[in-house]
């Protein structure tokens, strides 16, 4: 098979059939349609096989989580996601692996109503880059910096849940029954907080999506803003599958320093309390809990009834 037949054979028609392709896979680049009024959002992530995700990872959720990764950074600007282009380098054409990477993508694509438009294959280690794009109303984009002293700080979901499924997976945790099973879903497939994203335009005065780590992406988002935050232990939403197969400090330690979590980490001043209320009321959105609020000075505390903790750090590419 060769590079063209594979094209043809696996992403000519992936995801949903949108209007506003003018022209998609086949031609040189693709042309594509932006709202008027509105401004086009932009994002590409890189995923490297045995760096963010293991070697044993199955090739659709692979094709998912390529997808999923671009999608919750849509989210957090508050975009509406449209199209996607894909840059695939595998070390062969494995006919098997192809289809349920394409399986994959295709099934996040189609829940999001995203149309693969272009991309590029090639030969090498494993090494799936996406690009999505997206668009928002002109100036309605959710920003990092834009939080102000008194505001409100929320999570959507359960951070730490991912990274634990990843730790059970690589057998750094032990673990059985319902409880791993739960836990590894997470980590296999990111649901990317898209329309709840929408949902905060107007309401959030800062977002961003957690993936490195909540401690460490909270610390650069009050660096954006130009304040601090005070994170409180207690009120850290801990699943109870979590809870149950990490203990009460593990699971703390992968809520703050686990990553992988694709959740909304947003402030919201309290006038507009109502408006989080709303959006929270809304059909499918996600849980969302306080876990603190924004402070004067700079950096990130985290406060217990026993006095400060230590803020455990992220996921860094560079670091150790
Ligand atoms: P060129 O050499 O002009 O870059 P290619 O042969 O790389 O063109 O690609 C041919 C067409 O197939 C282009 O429209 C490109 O966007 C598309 N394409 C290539 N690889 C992929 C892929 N993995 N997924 C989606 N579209 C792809
Ligand atoms: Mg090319």
């Amino acid at each position: 098979m060769g590079e063209f037949e594979l094209i043809d054979r696996f992403f000519k028609r992936l995801g949903a059939s949108r209007d506003d392709v003018m022209l998609g896979v086949g031609d040189d680049a693709a042309l594509l349609a932006v709202p008027i009024d509105h401004e086009l959002v932009a994002c590409v992530d890189t995923l490297v096989q045995g760096r963010h995700f293991p070697s044993s990872t199955r090739a659709d959720d692979i094709g998912w989580r390529s997808l999923a990764v671009n999608l919750s950074d849509l989210a957090a600007m508050g975009a509406v996601p449209a199209w996607a282009t894909l840059a695939l380098t595998v070390p062969a054409a494995d006919e098997e692996w192809l289809e349920g990477f394409a399986m994959g993508f295709d099934a996040i694509a189609k829940a999001h109503h995203v149309s693969l438009v272009g991309g590029d294959t090639t030969r090498g280690p494993l090494t799936v880059t996406v690009q999505a794009m997206g668009f928002v109303p002109q100036g309605a984009a959710l920003r990092r910096r834009g939080a102000t002293v008194g505001d409100l700080l929320y999570i959507t979901g359960w951070p730490g849940d991912a990274a634990a499924g990843l730790a059970l997976i690589e057998g750094r945790l032990p673990g059985q029954g319902a409880y791993r099973g739960a836990l590894e879903h997470k980590f296999r497939r990111p649901e990317p907080r898209v329309a709840f994203g929408q949902r905060l335009r107007g309401v959030a005065s800062a977002c961003m999506d957690v993936s490195d780590g909540l401690g460490q992406d909270l610390g650069r988002l009050v660096a954006a803003s130009g304040v601090g935050a005070v994170l409180r232990a207690s009120e850290l939403p801990l699943s109870q599958a979590l809870f149950a197969l990490a203990g009460e400090q593990g699971a703390r330690d992968f809520a703050l320093g686990g990553g992988d979590d694709y959740e909304l980490l947003f402030t919201v001043p309290p006038s507009r309390r109502a408006g989080l209320a709303r959006a929270m009321a809304t059909a499918g959105a996600p849980a969302c809990h306080c876990i603190g609020e924004i402070t004067a000075g700079r950096g990130v505390r985290l406060v217990s009834d026993r006095g400060d903790l230590p803020v455990p750090r992220g996921w860094d590419p560079f670091s150790g």
